[in-house]
């Protein structure tokens, strides 16, 4: 893209093609707005695609999570345990619901959740809540490494919900992640692997997480219910048929766009390579990488200040990018309930010496080359 003479690289971009909108047009001339086939139709793609009995298709990732732990009755006496370096939403939905939340720091590696903190927060927990739950999340969609956190979650009795929004179609030893719980969610905002615009969707393959999260996404009509029979508090977290249709177009060709993810990550690879910078690794456990984001780490002493440096000289040099994440535990909210700086060490050090590049599915080498040498130069002002 270029303005003004200046290049101009998005940090993300979706891919839409001219199948996406025709049956998006199609849609909106049918009449048929919300509660339609293409609901339907995507719930079944996804279902049959991640290898569960049923998918919920509802208005955002958020919105998917917060009505798993609705359905499986989290509350007040119980406890969320959850990574702080992810999205807000992974931990809000506990708030949501009057809960308490638990952070778990991180293993420097692949930025997951770090196993023998997380069963030091579990045993130290354990006997004081009604029951404990796991929100995992499969950072950037890289797959946890889930016999270990199985193994923990047994042992303890913790309850498993995965927040795999990043991570639609990643293989944990050949088996998808959102799998491994009770109940899993994807998001598909614009910059996810897949779009729906806004939404999301839940997958189970229980019988009663199904039925309370259908019934509670549209106003807690249960099946077969009026439209003015209501058997839940319940909301509308319905996802409209124009977004099922595009999701539903666009898991159609899923595998394409996550091998062209894959092919725009080993150009990076190749392109930073002894740069100093730090690119994202994948572990041996990992069968199939749906790369979400890009996120590169600069080295030290790099910290925040030194960081932000240089998203400034990338984004004066035309490169978006950004700080993926800044800790949920720092955000004010988490603040209020007593979290502050150096709880979490690894969570911290890491979240300031990282950046989300230009990432997305047709991303061009060109444009690749032009972000990989302004890295490059940005490491030799503003570290070496
Ligand atoms: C994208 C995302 C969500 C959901 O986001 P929505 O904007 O509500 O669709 C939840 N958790 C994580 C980790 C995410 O990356």
């Amino acid at each position: 893209m270029e303005e003004k003479g200046k290049k101009t690289v998005p940090l993300s971009n979706p891919q839409i093609s001219e199948g996406d909108i025709e049956v998006v047009v199609e849609v909106l001339k049918s009449g048929r707005l919300s509660i339609g086939k293409y609901t339907r139709m995507f719930e079944e793609s996804i279902a049959s695609y991640v290898g569960t009995k049923y998918a919920v298709a509802v208005s955002s990732g958020t919105s998917a999570l917060h009505l798993i732990i609705k359905a499986l009755g989290f509350g007040k006496d119980d406890l969320l345990i959850v990574p702080s370096f992810t999205f807000v939403a992974s931990a809000n939905v506990a708030l949501y619901e009057g809960g308490n939340v638990e952070f778990v720091d991180i293993e420097p590696e692949t930025m997951n959740m770090d196993m023998e903190h997380f069963e030091q927060v579990v045993e130290k927990n354990a006997g004081k809540y009604r029951s404990m739950f796991l929100m995992a999340v499969d950072v950037f969609g890289h797959p946890l490494d889930w016999d270990s956190v199985v193994n923990v979650c047994e042992k303890y009795d913790v309850k498993i919900i995965e927040d795999s929004c990043e991570a639609l179609g990643s293989e944990y030893k050949g088996k998808k992640v959102g799998t491994f719980g009770l109940a899993g969610a994807f998001a598909f905002y614009p910059n996810k692997q897949i779009t729906t615009g806004e939404g999301g969707i839940i997958v189970t393959d229980s019988d009663e997480i199904f039925k309370l999260s259908a019934a509670m996404r549209n106003q807690g009509r249960g099946e077969g219910q009026g439209w003015l029979s209501h058997d839940y508090i319940g909301y509308n977290y319905r996802i409209d048929e124009m977004s099922a249709a595009l999701g539903w177009s666009q898991m159609k060709r899923i595998d394409t766009i996550i091998d062209k993810r894959n092919t725009v990550a080993k150009r990076y690879e190749e392109l930073l390579k002894d740069s100093g910078i730090e690119t994202p690794k994948v572990m041996d456990y990992v069968t199939k990488m749906s790369w979400f984001v890009y996120v590169v780490r600069l080295p030290k002493p790099a910290n925040k200040s030194i960081r932000d440096n240089v998203m400034k000289y990338l984004e004066e040099n035309g490169i978006q990018c950004r700080n993926y994440f800044s800790p949920v535990h720092l955000q004010r909210p988490y603040r209020e309930l007593g979290w502050s700086e150096g709880t979490l060490s690894v969570t911290e050090d890491i979240s300031g010496r990282t950046i989300a590049i230009p990432f997305y599915t047709d991303l061009e080498k060109e444009d690749q080359e032009y972000v990989a040498n302004h890295l490059r130069k940005a490491v030799e002002i503003f570290i070496k």
